[in-house]
């Protein structure tokens, strides 16, 4: 390992690779590099421990993130590119990596990270912003859980939507599946100009650790909160009308065996009264 640290630490430096091979980014796939090596090891630090983890980054790009990670001690790293211009890049690092650098072009979402990498496992990741929050949610609600961290860089107004808590301007949809199964944390907020070239919007890591015990029935809990903050403006008992008549259920016999006020919105309930909406909509089907 000590001489893989040596060998990755010499590669010529991310702006020198980028320049050697010709990288100019492609904004339809989401190409904002992090060059700054101190910048990506603050990511990959939020990952330790490395050691014994496989690791399965989503859109290595020129590699910074990859660097930091095997630098960090990766036991294995799985970077899934779907650009094929960034392969030799990435070849060079392999070359040096001993084996702890696995390449696999194509598209991520088509990817099955579960299959393919042995546990324990944990996704770190700067996404492509235009399938960043797809990703996201197949992995919050997969069953099982199947990762132990997601350390993951997203537009700051997502990553805020992900840790918002009831009552807040961003909380919805997407904070209430990931606070059902993890522990949600946003680590630091990364400017702009800190990508080459710039995204329009500032970025932030989060850091998602799956619950002791995550709440199951995702796929329930997907569609009470999609009707529910689907009109968001809306009280419960016009925006889940809908829902409770295909489930062939009364509408405030459910609310009530929830114990939820049919006139509140859904931006003020918490996220347990979301399950509970779920768990009961089940139950009474
Ligand atoms: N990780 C690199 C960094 O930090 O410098 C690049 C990050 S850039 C924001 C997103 C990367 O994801 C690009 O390299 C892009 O080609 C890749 N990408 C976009 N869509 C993808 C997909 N569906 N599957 C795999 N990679 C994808």
């Amino acid at each position: 390992m000590d001489k893989t640290i040596d060998d990755i630490r010499d590669l010529p430096s991310l702006s020198e690779t980028v320049k050697a091979h010709d990288l100019g980014a492609n904004k339809k796939l989401g190409q904002h590099f992090l060059l700054d090596m101190n910048l990506t090891d603050k990511i990959a630090r939020l990952a330790d421990p490395l050691s014994g983890y496989s690791v399965a980054e989503i859109g290595p790009g020129p590699g910074g993130l990859t660097r930091a990670l095997l630098l960090r001690g990766a036991e294995k790293v799985v970077a899934i590119e779907m650009d094929e211009r960034f392969i030799p890049a990435l070849a060079e690092i392999g070359d040096r990596a001993d084996g702890r650098l696995e390449i696999a072009q194509g598209d991520a979402l088509c990817y099955n990270i579960a299959e393919n990498l042995a546990a324990p496992r944990k996704i770190v990741a700067n996404l492509p912003y235009n399938v960043g929050t797809k990703m996201l949610i197949d992995w919050v609600t997969a069953s099982p859980i199947f990762w132990d961290q997601l350390v993951l860089m997203f537009q700051l107004e997502v990553a805020e939507r992900v840790v918002a808590q009831p009552s807040t301007p961003h909380y919805g949809r997407l904070a209430v599946l990931c606070q059902s199964v993890a522990s949600c944390r946003l680590a630091f907020e990364v400017p702009a100009r800190a990508f080459t070239p710039p995204p329009k919007v500032d970025s932030a890591v989060v850091v998602l650790e799956p619950l002791e015990t995550p709440f199951s029935d995702l796929k329930t809990l997907g569609r009470v909160t999609q009707s529910a903050f689907g009109q968001r403006r809306k009280m419960l008992r016009r925006s889940l009308r809908s829902l409770a008549e295909q489930h062939d259920v009364v509408l405030e016999d459910w609310l009530e065996g929830a114990g939820v006020n049919p006139q509140a919105r859904p931006e003020i309930l918490p996220v347990s009264a979301f399950q509970k909406l779920a768990q009961t909509l089940k139950s009474t089907t």
